[in-house]
């Protein structure tokens, strides 16, 4: 199948040469003599099935039969009053079979403009007003995706288990964070020259509800806030941001920006993986993690502070104290 080399907006590549005719209805049925699949495209107009009936005369592609009320059919098992085209028996075989193939929407078929497969009209959505089918053009396959190029969904597990990991590194970051008090709210709006970073909007210091600071390399990869790891974010943007590693929020130009505003490390911001932070001191962390006697549910916490632990790599940056606490050694 021969295909066009420039991108459509859906990121995949469209059969060449379809133009117009990617809304064309197809004929499809299944020879009665040797089974084979025939489809022919009939343009944008379908076909009445009595009009079908009284002139389709289709040849089988594979064994020539001639599919036409005129034929007798070629059930040898069947008595000849069965199959002799004259008799009425026949005749209503040949009126249900045109019937089946051309009375609605449904019973057509339609080409993929992605994947090029020739297929039921129902493997396709509805998309009222094109075509003779009122079909979309891509598959239910191709669109599947389509959609996922465009919209890429993390799965619910992964967004729990981020969420989870976000939860544990904000409590054992808590004391490595930077206090978040006038002097650190006055230096950012500095920095920052009272705009958001995201969308250039102005934002009020003293309207609390309508800016927030975004913890620009994540708490669940380690890092704690701090005057180079904050940017000013209208909420609204930072709804969007949230736990997302910088070069998956920010374009180039941005984190360049960001870095020249925060004096982070360029090289670390556009890191295309997130990478947890090697430099903070885990088993500190750890200690005091563990010291927290309000915290509820302490099998949980251990249980999940384990799996972030293990899945960091970090069980070596602890002291043998801690390892023993958790049941390492
Ligand atoms: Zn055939
Ligand atoms: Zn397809």
């Amino acid at each position: 199948m021969s295909r066009r080399k420039t991108k459509h907006r859906t990121g995949l590549p469209r059969i060449k040469g379809i133009g117009k005719k990617v809304h064309n209805a197809w004929v499809g049925y299944i020879c009665i003599c040797c089974d084979a699949l025939n489809l022919f495209s009939i343009g944008d107009t379908l076909l009445n099935p009595n009009d079908a009936y009284s002139t389709a005369a289709w040849k089988c592609k594979e064994c020539n039969y001639l599919h036409s009320k005129d034929s007798p059919l070629p059930f040898s098992e069947w008595p000849s009053e069965f199959t002799d085209p004259t008799s009425i028996k026949c005749r209503r075989f040949w009126q249900a079979f045109f019937r089946i193939i051309t009375e609605n929407k449904e019973s057509y078929w339609k080409q993929c403009n992605a994947c090029g497969r020739i297929l039921p009209s129902n493997a396709f959505d509805r998309h009222t007003g094109w075509g003779p089918l009122e079909k979309q053009m891509e598959c239910r396959s191709c669109k599947g995706a389509i959609n996922a190029y465009l919209n890429p969904k993390r799965t619910k597990q992964q967004l729990y288990e981020s969420n989870i990991k976000r939860r544990v590194g904000d409590l054992l970051l808590e004391s490595e964070n930077q206090a978040v008090d006038k002097n650190f709210i006055d230096d950012l709006f500095r920095r920052f020259n009272s705009t958001c970073f995201k969308t250039a909007k102005k934002l009020n210091k003293n309207d609390r509800d309508s800016w927030e600071i975004d913890h620009i390399l994540p708490s669940s990869w380690l890092y704690p806030l701090s005057k180079e790891n904050a940017a000013l974010l209208s909420k609204k943007a930072n709804n969007n941001k949230r736990n997302k590693w910088p070069s998956h929020f920010y374009t180039n130009n941005e984190l360049i920006r960001l870095a020249r505003i925060t004096g982070a490390d360029l090289a670390l911001l556009s890191r295309k993986d997130p990478t947890v932070n090697s430099n903070v001191n885990v088993d500190r962390c750890v200690t005091r993690y563990l010291q927290v006697r309000e915290r509820s549910n302490l099998n949980k916490r251990i249980k999940e502070l384990k799996k972030l632990i293990k899945d960091y790599a970090l069980i070596d940056k602890l002291s043998l104290k801690n390892k023993k606490l958790l049941g390492y050694v």
